[in-house]
Formats: C-alpha cells, sequence, structure tokens
C-alpha cells in the first residue's frame, strides 16, 4: 500500500494520552497548557483494547514497527498491560516506547516483563539547573538517570536518549551528552528544535543546525549507513563504540522517506506530524465496523496522502497545526 508520492506505511506511533507532568518549553509551554488546559476527557481516549485493535489493523496493512507515546506514556494507569497487548500482534517486528524517564525507575522492569524490548528516553541536558528550566516542573535530572539505570538492569540495551537542540538554552550541552553516552549500551539522537503545533513560538533563529551539532559533539565521528531506507537519522559510529545520530528535520528534511502515521489517544489518525487535522477512528471503532473496513478506511487515508510538510515548510509556517503532545513526537 503506497500513498500518493509512492511511500509505503511501515512505523505507527500511538498515543496513549495527552497528558504530562512535565511542561516542556518547546513542546506544552505553561502559557498554553496551564491549569485551565481541557485535556481530553477519560471516556474519550482509546480504551487498551481499543489501541491494540488499531494496532492490529496498521499491522495488517503493512506496519511493522509500533512506538507508543504521548504525552507521557508511562502516566497512563497499567501502561505495561497495553505494551503486553501491543506485544502478543502477530506480524509486529518491533515495539518500543518514548518517555521522560520521570517515573522510569518504578514502570522499566514491568514494561520489560511486558513484552517490551526497546525504550527510547528523552533529556535535554545533564545540567541540573537548564533540564530543571527545560521541563519547566524543576524535575531533577538525577531522577531521570536513575530511569535510565534502572533500564539498564531490567536489560534494555542499547537504550535511545534523545536531546532536543535549542539555541540559546541547552546547545552548550550538546558535548557533555555525546560524553556521557557514548558508550555502546546507549544510542543517542540530537533532535533540531521544530515547529511542531501553534504554542511553542518556534523560530528557525531557535534552530541549531545539524551541521552545528555536530561540531559541537567534538570528537571524531565514523559515518554510518542508514539501516533502511526512511531512517530519519544521520548516524555515526563514537570512537567508544556507541552510536550519535542527528535529526535534521528542519535543516536536511526527509519526507520523500517518511513511512510513519500517527494515531492520537483519541484515535483521531494523522499522516503528517504537521498535518492540520486528523481522521476520526474512534466513531468507527465504537460503530459496528469490523476489521476489513476499518483497514479499508485507513488505507482510503494512506493512498490519498501527499503530505511533505518539512520539504515546503517555508511556505506553510502560518497555517494551524496539531499539538506535539497530541502526536507524540
Ligand atoms: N513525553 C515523552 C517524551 O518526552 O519522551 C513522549 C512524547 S514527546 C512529544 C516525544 C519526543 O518529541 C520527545 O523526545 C520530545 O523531546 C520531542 N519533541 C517535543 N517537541 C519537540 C519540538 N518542538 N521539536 C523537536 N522535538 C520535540
Ligand atoms: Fe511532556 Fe514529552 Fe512534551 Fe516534554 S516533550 S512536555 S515530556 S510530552
Ligand atoms: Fe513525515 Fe510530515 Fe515530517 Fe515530512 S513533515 S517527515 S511528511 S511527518
Amino acid at each position: 500500500m503506497r500513498d500518493s508520492l509512492q511511500r509505503p506505511l511501515r512505523d505507527l506511533r500511538l498515543s496513549v494520552t495527552d497528558r504530562c507532568n512535565f511542561r516542556c518549553t518547546y513542546c506544552m509551554p505553561k502559557e498554553v497548557f496551564g491549569r485551565g488546559y481541557d485535556f481530553l476527557p477519560k471516556d474519550d481516549i482509546l480504551t487498551f483494547e481499543e489501541l491494540t485493535r488499531v494496532a492490529q489493523v496498521f499491522v495488517s496493512l503493512g506496519v511493522e514497527k509500533v512506538r507508543v507515546t504521548g504525552g507521557e506514556p508511562l502516566m497512563r494507569r497499567d501502561i505495561e498491560q497495553l505494551i503486553a497487548q501491543l506485544a502478543g500482534i502477530a506480524g509486529l517486528r518491533d515495539l518500543t516506547l518514548t518517555t521522560n524517564g520521570s517515573i522510569l525507575a518504578q514502570k522499566a522492569q514491568a514494561l520489560r516483563d511486558a513484552g517490551l524490548r526497546r525504550i527510547t528516553v528523552s533529556l535535554d541536558s545533564l545540567n541540573d539547573a537548564t533540564f530543571r528550566a527545560m521541563n519547566d516542573m524543576d524535575f531533577p535530572v538525577a531522577r531521570v538517570l536513575e530511569g535510565i539505570e534502572a533500564a539498564r538492569a531490567a536489560g534494555f540495551s542499547p537504550i535511545k536518549i534523545n536531546m532536543v537542540v535549542k539555541r540559546g538554552v541547552n546547545e552548550s550541552d550538546v558535548s557533555a551528552m555525546a560524553r556521557r553516552f557514548a558508550g555502546p549500551e546507549f544510542v543517542l539522537r540530537f533532535i533540531e528544535y521544530m515547529d511542531v503545533g501553534n504554542s511553542n513560538g518556534w523560530r528557525m533563529t531557535d534552530v541549531v543546525p545539524a551541521t552545528e551539532i555536530l561540531e559541537r559533539i567534538g570528537e571524531t565521528l565514523t559515518p554510518l549507513e542508514p539501516n533502511y531506507a526512511g531512517e530519519t537519522a544521520l548516524r555515526f559510529r563514537t570512537s567508544e563504540g556507541g552510536e550519535v545520530g542527528v535529526i535534521a528535520s528542519v535543516t536536511r528534511p526527509f519526507c520523500h522517506d517518511c513511512t510513519r502515521a500517527r494515531v492520537t489517544a483519541e484515535g483521531r489518525l494523522f499522516t503528517c506530524l504537521f498535518a492540520q487535522n486528523g481522521h476520526d477512528l474512534r466513531s468507527l471503532l465504537r460503530s459496528s465496523t469490523d476489521d476489513a473496513e476499518l483497514a479499508a478506511a485507513v488505507s482510503r487515508v494512506w493512498r490519498a496522502r501527499e503530505d511533505r510538510y518539512s520539504e515546503i515548510r517555508s511556505l506553510a509556517t502560518d497555517k494551524v497545526k496539531a499539538e506535539m503532545s497530541l502526536l507524540g513526537g
């Protein structure tokens, strides 16, 4: 099944909640996601059975990899039960989860026991003051490091670490991160700050380009071949045997290889991180629609897909888009 630009559907990002215990300034700034913010009511959020059915339908259409995300996915109660259900889907090759790590120390073993084999932890700085300011909840970096350690003890290896780099905020922490996570037990990804959503006040001058991030790493890196077509990161081997990569979605867009669909916690299907509207799957899930009809509905959306926002970014920045905390990155 290919979209209008001949891209297959291979990855699904499944958001399990729109809530988060952080207020990262680039994702859920407090001015927008403050006390009065209307998060989704419980009944609007897909149940574990519905989320599993969605994943199954996507796998039947060619999806090989499912990433569980949010909001903060570990905030969803009994998330390990969902992981166990997803891990049981025949034909799903790769199941992973992205977390801010804040409650990973309590959850790592249960996630592992439930069948999760890969995990990504977001960490924007090793400098405690910078990290507390970026998550804007005064959350200490030491607790995230404990979460990473617990994931290691539970058997996750390598552990992927995501760092969003924002000009004037944390670019001076790039080299410390590269040193701390240089070993083979980690895969480090630096991410260019993106203009997702409408609330983070993005400006091009806030972006630290991938070329500069690579210079800041400041060690000799050996380029690696892409693992597969559509891989988003430019990857390098470190001298200590680890891997670092840069996701240059702003300065080197990769829409031509983008094989990713996103489903929000309330069951809306987005075919691009920057799409303005989602397609409602929940009403189908909650009607008498069977799996074949559901698959046909998804397939119609995918075949019509023509998104390539990052490649035409300069023409489209004034449009109203969905938020990163809904779409899950
Ligand atoms: N709460 C989890 C976390 O932070 O890992 C999962 C959801 S979060 C939306 C997924 C990823 O998106 C995180 O690694 C986060 O750093 C990244 N992200 C959020 N806003 C971003 C932005 N404006 N530009 C680039 N990456 C962003
Ligand atoms: Fe929460 Fe993740 Fe967004 Fe930070 S990036 S506010 S942790 S959803
Ligand atoms: Fe994919 Fe849209 Fe990002 Fe392009 S802008 S890589 S189409 S999600």
